[in-house]
């Protein structure tokens, strides 16, 4: 072989590089290597599969000695518009392409794996009946298809059980009856659960589900399938954030169901992209008309609409006309004042507790923290047991008779016995779902009581079990997480209670009011469905919040809301970047964090703030710095290409020191 004569293929490795790495392509191999192929190389020793984004006669400037391609996957090419969006996700998120593709490559399988597993035949249904749509979902149906042909995105604003989700599969029905493909995307599993069984009667076979705890032949599935549709046999696939990377074909709707959650960002690691943004982009790409569906729209999606980027439409009434339900705010200092709280209870709630009971009904007791109690403190040193790995207390979880870390599962046995002075005085601090559940079942020791939180649910069978149950009327009270606040539907249940409902006030976030509207939203869409009229008691300290006093007079003040974010220069009126430093040497880390705020400090067009430490300043053994960066909407990819370059300088070299940078953060 002459060195005119070779073909090169510069490859996308699924890793944190900066560049594509050139391949020689042997001869024998040069048929089947196209641009999209995927190939195996080898890299530092270790055999990867990687994708060929060019070929070319050259290697670039590479000196070194170039390795040859050693094989082929037998999988389809990845399309043009696959790269498009890769690549636009890269720059969007200021990380590599490799990370992209490394992401996209998880949410894939290869041939192999595919082999190994069973694969399910599929049940053939559709000549399914639709339930006729009522005057105001006919309306709304009309009014978003009159934004599609516009070219211009919809939101479909309807609180629980005003029939969104029947708007959505008369819209999908459309597309896959064109042969074309609908992306149906939720923030979190447990909704796609909910959902799947309503999607299939109407889809059947045309449904695909798409998460990551899926087996590999039932992901392998969704792949091909969506590989071979497009010639007039469309699919719905209903999936979590990472279907954003499917290989999709003719895709002619998305539908993204709770935009407002923060659950579809992902945090860790990168890219942290958020899947409904991504989505919109996937939209464009494909020229595929998107609706964006909410009972509490997010702020950035109602300024969209403010601004004539969307199409706002709004559903009012529940499609049952059952009423929505009567909040109650309920001051616990008055009560305490007054000897009216039975421990964490109001006699109140109490009360209301048993003649929820009492008519036959169901209660739900919200309480945003899992374990017993989030602190023990020692009643003589005032010793608070924190993780030796992360600078946080312990959260106390009694069934288990342990200590443990919230964040890096750290645990320890725990005794009385203070590890300080040695004298057994450790006293349980505050209450989590845990402690409620007991001090419930003391206080009615005949209602049938469970909880439901990331600690019991982390058995599969447990969890369903739970929701059956409750479902079926055989649990009286269910004390949760906010894991219970969204999509599930129970007919009975009437009461939802919020204890200490304050602690999600108190988070150090510009989100944090914003937040804890779309929670309350959320729980009171649980209640008073179908027959009975819910009731919602917060017990809050603060009841004069202006969070509680929105959700209570129902009032449009979202554009105070707006306001108030315009005046501090939150988003959306301008655009935010989170920077963090970790380093598992403070000192070490401070005298890095000192030069970057420097280095940033001289960029213009910004503003930077920090270095400042977040509430939990060490995890897993790492202390972390963090940096804000803010700059005008308008600015944002020149001012992204620079900064991406900056960090990346400063990062190389430091081997110690790792950046995560977060674009858009939640
Ligand atoms: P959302 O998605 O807004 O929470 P759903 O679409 O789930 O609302 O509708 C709430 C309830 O009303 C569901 O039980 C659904 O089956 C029912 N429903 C909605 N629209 C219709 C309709 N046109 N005909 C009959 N039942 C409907
Ligand atoms: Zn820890």
């Amino acid at each position: 072989m002459t060195g005119e004569n070779l073909k090169y293929a510069e490859v996308i490795l699924p890793l944190k590089l900066k560049m594509e790495v050139s391949y020689i392509i042997p001869e024998n191999l040069e048929p089947e290597i196209n641009i999209g192929s995927r190939v195996r190389v080898e890299m530092g020793g270790r055999e990867y599969i990687a994708v060929v984004r060019n070929i070319s006669s050259n290697c670039g400037e590479y000196a070194g000695k170039i390795k040859e391609v050693t094989g082929v996957e037998p999988a389809p090419a990845i399309t043009e518009k696959e790269f498009e969006f890769w690549e636009w996700m890269a720059s969007y998120y200021m990380c590599t392409i490799g990370e992209v593709y490394r992401a996209a490559f998880t949410s894939s399988i290869t041939e192999q794996e595919h082999k190994k597993a069973r694969n399910r035949p599929s049940k053939i249904k559709a000549g399914e009946e639709f339930s006729k749509l009522s005057a105001a979902q006919e309306k709304a149906f009309e009014e978003i298809k009159q934004s599609f042909s516009k070219g211009v995105p919809a939101l479909l604003e309807g609180i629980t059980g005003s029939g969104k989700t029947e708007i959505y599969i008369r819209l999908a029905k459309e597309e896959i009856d064109k042969g074309r493909c609908v992306l149906y995307l939720v923030p979190e599993i447990a909704l796609s659960r909910q959902l799947s069984e309503r999607l299939n009667a109407v889809f059947g076979e045309r449904l695909l589900i798409f998460h990551s705890k899926q087996s590999p032949a039932e992901r392998f599935r969704a792949h091909k399938a969506l590989r071979e549709s497009g010639d007039g046999k469309g699919y719905i696939v209903l999936g979590l954030r990472s279907s954003v990377f499917l290989p999709f074909r003719e895709l002619g709707l998305i539908i993204i169901d709770e935009e407002h959650d923060s659950s579809y960002k992902q945090t860790d690691p990168a890219p942290r992209y958020n899947g409904r943004d991504c989505a919109m982009m996937l939209g464009k790409i494909h020229s595929a008309p998107v609706v964006l569906g909410s009972a509490t729209p997010s702020l950035e999606s109602q300024f969209n609409v403010a601004s004539g980027r969307y199409t706002g439409i709004l559903l009012k009434e529940r499609f049952y006309g059952a009423e929505t339900p009567e909040i109650v705010v309920l001051d616990t200092i008055r009560e305490s004042k007054r000897g009216k709280m039975n421990g964490l209870f109001s006699q109140q709630l109490i009360k209301e507790i048993e003649n929820t009971l009492l008519k036959g009904e169901q209660v739900l007791i919200f309480r945003n923290r899992r374990s017993y109690s989030p602190l023990v403190q020692c009643t003589n040193c005032g010793h608070i047991p924190l993780c030796t790995h992360c600078n946080v207390p312990l959260n106390y979880h009694k069934g288990k008779g342990i200590l443990l870390c919230h964040y890096c599962d750290f645990r320890i046995r725990y005794t009385q016995v203070c590890p300080a002075c040695r004298e057994a005085t450790l006293e349980d601090k505050g209450s989590g779902t845990e402690k409620i559940e007991e001090k419930i079942k003391e206080i009615f020791p005949f209602a049938t009581v469970a909880r439901f939180d990331a600690e019991v649910t982390r058995s599969k069978r447990e969890e369903s079990r739970i929701l059956k149950e409750y479902a079926a009327g055989k649990i009286d009270i269910l004390v949760g997480t906010q894991m219970i606040s969204k999509g599930f539907d129970f007919e009975n249940l009437s009461l939802v209670a919020l204890i200490q409902a304050d602690s999600m006030l108190a988070l150090d976030d510009f989100r944090a009011n914003e937040r804890a509207f779309q929670l309350l939203t959320q729980l009171s869409g649980r209640t008073g469905r179908k027959h009975v009229r819910g009731k919602i008691i917060i017990q809050s300290a603060q009841p004069k919040h202006p969070v509680y006093h929105l959700f209570e007079t129902g009032s449009d003040t979202v554009y105070d809301q707006l306001s108030e974010r315009k005046e501090f220069d939150y988003p959306p009126y301008v655009r935010m970047i989170k920077i963090t430093l970790k380093d598992r040497n403070r000192e070490r880390l401070s005298e890095y964090a000192s030069q970057l705020g420097d280095t940033l400090g001289r960029i213009r067009n910004i503003e930077c703030s920090g270095p400042f430490a977040p509430l939990t300043d060490k995890i897993r053994g790492e202390f972390l710095l963090v940096f804000w960066i803010k700059f005008s909407r308008n600015s944002g990819s020149a001012i992204k290409t620079g900064l991406k370059e900056l960090l990346t300088s400063f990062e190389s070299g430091k081997s110690s020191l790792t950046v995560a940078t977060d674009v858009d953060p939640v």
